[in-house]
């Protein structure tokens, strides 16, 4: 399998390089140059797999020959070996719901099913180069712990995170603060989460930097990532469904960056029956405007809001799907993204945008409808739901056949799930004891100088 850019400007490659380039060297996103097709006896046959062995079965046609199957199949067995259910991502039935579990990784969000598999894949590939990995990122919170998780004592990988100094929660700071091990560097800045982002946008800009000390990005836009996540809508599939090839399914996806609905979109490509994908969004509704007017359009200013993790300007995937609405036409998707550029707005025709609405269904939910959704599902069955997963139950509502995405566990918003129904979630038992754990980071000034001098002291350049 080939791997192209959504702006066309870079010479195919293969799978082991997509996913060490990250973000296309043209600025775009990178995409495999065909999507597989599934037959309906082969969903059938995978509908019975274990969640490991339908991963090997969904990732290896986008792999091809780059990795040997018997070690793609260890890299996924090693990635979900600390995962606390059987299942890794369950289906469970709340009342007339069903839920996709997707929390139950090593720091209880959605994000690990992702970055528990690529931490493993850097390591492999970078084993297979004699390369090395220096991944940097800012977190406001939520999905630093992750990474640190996926990457921790991985040789060839050394991993800085940066966090505003005393603005994350306290559970979240222990979370990416306790890990003990020698590859991972916490790094509290003074100053705001907007200060430290820009400090490693800055980092990435200064490209001899860059290219001495191997930087690289953990985000969401990395195709491993895209790739692990499309595993799980063909699990729920097939455990809904029983493998019954004429039921159709909709799933209602909480969403920021859009990569988990991408994944979505891209299993109802390969064929599997899924209808509509119900995008759902808290009030940074950049997407769900643009599915009801074929807008694509960037508010004012970010949000904060109960659902933290969806506090988005712009959707960082959303490009991966206008490529694919516009058939791959990558001197269309440059227009478009300069407009964007230029004018804060791109628009769709009216026929591109009939599919968007044959595709998705989208749907916005205040804090106050929220918090309301949390009450009202804990009233009726017991279930504690995040306050994301809330936004996504809110959206799906009305929509039969569907599957709702729990992308955090409800422990990890305590303070959202208190204000809804009076008492917090029991603590699962990965988030259990971290109050107790040694913290180890440092604090530093909000400056790209005091980074950089931190960074120097640490690492090894390599000689150019
Ligand atoms: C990251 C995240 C999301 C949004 O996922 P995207 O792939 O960015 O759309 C939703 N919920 C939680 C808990 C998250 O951490």
């Amino acid at each position: 399998m080939h791997y192209l850019s959504t702006r066309g400007g870079i010479a195919p490659i293969g799978f082991s390089d997509a996913v060490m380039m990250g973000l296309a060297n043209d600025g775009g996103l990178l995409m495999p140059a065909e999507i597989p097709h599934i037959d309906a006896a082969t969903l059938q046959t995978w509908s019975t797999l274990r969640f490991q062995e339908l991963a090997l079965e969904v990732m290896t046609p986008f792999i091809g020959a780059d990795i040997p199957r018997s070690d793609l199949r260890m890299l996924i067995e090693r990635a979900y070996a600390h995962f606390t259910h059987p299942e890794i991502t369950p289906v469970v039935d709340v009342g007339t719901l069903k839920i996709l579990e997707l929390f139950h990784g090593p720091t209880a969000a959605f994000k690990d099913v992702a970055l528990q598999f690529l931490g493993n894949l850097f390591e492999y590939l970078l084993a297979r180069t004699g390369g090395k990995l220096n991944i940097i990122g800012a977190t406001s919170g939520d999905t630093g712990s992750a990474a640190i998780d996926g990457v921790r004592g991985k040789a060839g990988i050394e991993i800085f995170i940066l966090h505003p100094k005393g603005r994350v929660s306290p559970i979240q700071e222990r979370q990416m603060t306790t890990v003990q091990d020698a590859n991972v560097h916490n790094i509290a800045v003074h100053g705001t989460f907007d200060d430290a982002q820009n400090i490693v946008k800055a980092l990435f800009n200064d490209l001899p930097f860059k290219a001495a000390y191997q930087l690289g990005a953990v985000n969401s836009i990395n195709w491993a990532r895209i790739l692990a996540q499309t595993v799980y809508y063909f699990y729920a599939w097939g455990r809904v469904t029983g493998g019954d090839i004429s039921r159709r399914l909709n799933f209602a996806v909480p969403t920021g960056n859009f990569g988990d609905v991408f994944a979505g979109h891209l299993a109802r490509r390969m064929g599997l029956p899924i209808d509509r994908l119900i995008i759902a969004t808290n009030r940074n509704d950049i997407l769900t405007r643009f599915v009801h007017t074929g807008i694509y359009a960037s508010g004012d200013t970010v949000h904060q809001t109960i659902s933290p993790a969806m506090d988005i300007q712009i959707a960082s995937n959303f490009e991966r799907y206008l490529y694919d609405l516009y058939a791959g036409d990558a001197t269309q998707i440059r227009a478009l993204l300069a407009d964007f550029q230029q004018t804060g707005r791109l628009t769709i025709d009216a026929q591109h945008h009939q599919q968007v609405q044959t595709d998705f269904a989208a749907r916005a939910a205040t804090d106050i409808e929220t918090l309301a959704q949390i009450q009202a599902t804990a009233a009726d069955s017991g279930y504690i739901l995040c306050p994301h997963t809330a936004v996504g139950v809110h959206a799906a509502h009305g929509q039969p056949d569907c599957v709702c995405l729990a992308t955090a566990h409800p422990a990890k918003f305590n303070d959202a799930v208190c204000n809804a129904i009076g008492h917090e979630a029991p603590l699962p038992l990965s988030l259990q004891g971290l109050m107790e754990k040694e913290p180890r980071c440092i604090a530093l000034p909000a400056t790209v100088a005091a980074i950089k001098a931190h960074l120097e002291a640490t690492l090894i350049p390599i000689a150019s």
